[in-house]
C-alpha cells in the first residue's frame, strides 16, 4: 500500500482564511480584477469566495482535468470546458485551489490568452507547492517540496476518502482498521463511521 499519499485534510474555516489572504494581496497589489476565471473543479469553490471578498460579479468557469483519482496523475494535464466568452481588455484572475504540477493554472493562462488580449491576467491559488512549473501571482500558503501533501478539501472529501479507504481496506479488513490505516499511513484522522460510508458508496458502485 505505498500508494497510500500523506495527507492534509482543509477545514472550511482554512478555506477562509485562504480566500481572505488572497483576497488582502490582491487588493494591496491595487489589482482589482473585473471578472474572476474559477479553474474547476478545485478553483470553483476559492473562485466565489474571493470574488465575494473583492466585490467581483463576473464570475465564469473553466476545467482542467488530469489528477484522475485521488493522488494519482492520468498524464498531462488537458482543457475539458473551455471559455464561452472572450475576456479581452478585461482585467482577470483566474482562481484554482492549489498548484502542484502548475500544468493545469499553465494552461487556463494560455486558453484565456488564446480568446483575445486581457488587460491584465493574473492567477491566485490557496496553496502553492513550491515544485510547481508554474508560480501564481498570489498564493495563501507556501508548501515546500519536500513537504508534499494529498490535500482534502472539503469537497473532495468524500471522493478522497472513497478512494483511499479502498486501497487500505485489503489490509484493514474493516471500517475501524480501515480508520487506523488511514490516520497511521496517511496521517487522515476521520470517524470510522464515514469510512464506513465511504466503503458502503465504493462497493456499490462496484456492484452496477
Ligand atoms: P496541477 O498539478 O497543479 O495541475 O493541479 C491540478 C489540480 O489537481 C489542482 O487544482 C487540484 O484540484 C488537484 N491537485 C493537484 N495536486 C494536489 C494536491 N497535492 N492535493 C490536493 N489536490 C491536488
Amino acid at each position: 500500500m505505498s500508494d497510500l499519499p500523506t495527507c492534509r485534510l482543509a477545514r472550511w474555516s482554512d478555506l477562509d482564511a485562504w480566500a481572505a489572504t488572497i483576497a488582502g494581496k490582491v487588493h494591496a497589489a491595487g489589482h482589482p480584477p473585473d471578472a474572476i476565471v474559477g479553474l474547476t473543479r478545485g478553483g470553483w469553490i476559492p473562485a466565489r469566495l474571493v470574488a465575494d471578498h473583492l466585490g467581483v460579479k463576473r464570475l465564469l468557469a473553466l476545467q482542467t482535468a488530469h489528477w484522475g483519482v485521488t493522488a494519482t496523475r492520468d498524464g498531462h494535464a488537458a482543457l475539458t470546458e473551455r471559455l464561452s466568452a472572450s475576456l479581452e481588455g478585461a482585467n482577470v484572475l483566474v482562481v484554482d485551489d492549489i498548484t502542484d504540477t502548475g500544468e493545469s493554472l499553465a494552461l487556463a493562462v494560455e486558453h484565456v490568452r488564446s480568446l483575445g488580449r486581457p488587460a491584465r491576467l493574473e492567477t491566485a491559488t490557496c496553496l502553492h507547492i513550491t515544485h510547481s512549473k508554474f508560480v501564481p501571482t498570489y498564493y495563501a500558503e507556501e508548501v515546500p517540496a519536500d513537504r508534499w501533501v494529498w490535500v482534502v478539501f472539503p469537497w473532495t472529501y468524500w471522493e478522497d476518502l472513497r478512494t483511499l479507504a479502498a486501497k487500505a481496506l485489503p489490509e484493514g479488513k474493516d471500517a475501524g482498521g480501515v480508520a487506523q490505516i488511514l490516520r497511521d499511513r496517511c496521517r487522515l484522522t476521520v470517524p470510522p463511521a464515514d469510512v464506513e460510508q465511504a466503503l458502503r458508496a465504493t462497493s456499490a458502485s462496484t456492484a452496477q
